[in-house]
């Protein structure tokens, strides 16, 4: 791997690459096509299909040391028994109290952006133009505060299902690591960690925009409230999630 890259950390960002300051060390943000890694180049495939050779060679020896046939077959049975138990798991997480909050968050945030924000901004828009027009405001006031309200709404827009489906995620593993208290830092903290990040983020954009369109209160109070108690249930499921160290941005 070119040392310049941090290993793993694309797997705990918030995938908002345009505000990402790590572009330059993350592996899933390339610059220029190379060699090596243009799809079109035939030297790319011809490297892929070596590695993957080796890969399976090494695969096979390790599995046959721990006594794992890797060439059977799964019995159609053994694939019904899989899909009945991802199934009810997804059942039962998404019947989750923190996800049942992000869905009523998610509607709160679509029906304000949908019916509501548009009116809010051109009013502001209006009222700032005639107190510049009167001189009681400056013009740069004026974009900076249109500005500001474009920031919010995309941060806010941004993070809106991205909050429910890392927790979802974090749950999800929160099941697999039960039994496997190993030390090691776990997948659901690390899914958690960026979830809760991004809502930290959202309160702020909330805020923000609150105090630029105070118009808007209703339907501000009822998301800030929705994201403070998703953040408390959050931090009581994951007690550890602050403590996760994402890769890069932890660092
Ligand atoms: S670490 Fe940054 S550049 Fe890489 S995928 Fe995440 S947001 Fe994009």
């Amino acid at each position: 791997m070119t040392p310049q890259f941090i290993p793993g950390i694309y797997n705990y960002c918030d995938r908002w690459c345009e505000r990402c300051t790590y572009t330059g060390r993350c592996r899933n943000f390339e610059g220029p096509l190379t060699e090596k890694t243009d799809v079109n180049n035939e030297e790319f495939w011809n490297s892929i299909a070596s590695n993957f050779a080796k890969t399976k060679e090494l695969l096979y020896k390790a599995a046959a040391e721990r006594g794992i046939d890797l060439d059977t077959v799964i019995s159609e049975e053994e694939k019904k028994a899989h899909a009945k138990k991802e199934a009810d798991l997804d059942k039962k997480i998404g019947q989750h109290p923190v996800v049942q909050l992000c869905k009523q968050y998610e509607g709160i945030v679509l029906t304000f952006f949908e019916s509501e924000f548009r009116k809010e901004l051109v009013d502001k828009n209006r009222e700032l133009v005639n107190q510049l027009q009167m001189g009681i405001q400056t013009e740069d006031k004026v974009v900076h505060t249109m500005a500001n309200c474009g920031d919010c709404e995309e941060i806010i827009q941004w993070y809106v299902f991205f909050i429910d489906v890392k927790l979802q995620r974090a749950l999800h593993s929160l099941q697999d690591e039960t039994d496997n208290d190993d030390g090691y830092p776990k997948d659901s903290d690390g899914s958690a960690k960026v979830a809760l990040v991004a809502i930290e983020r959202s309160i702020a954009a909330w805020l923000l925009l609150y105090q630029l369109l105070p118009s808007c209160e209703d339907s501000a109070l009822k998301a800030l409230a929705l994201l403070s108690r998703i953040k408390n249930l959050a931090l009581e499921t994951f007690p550890h999630a602050m403590q996760f160290k994402r890769p890069g941005f932890d660092e």
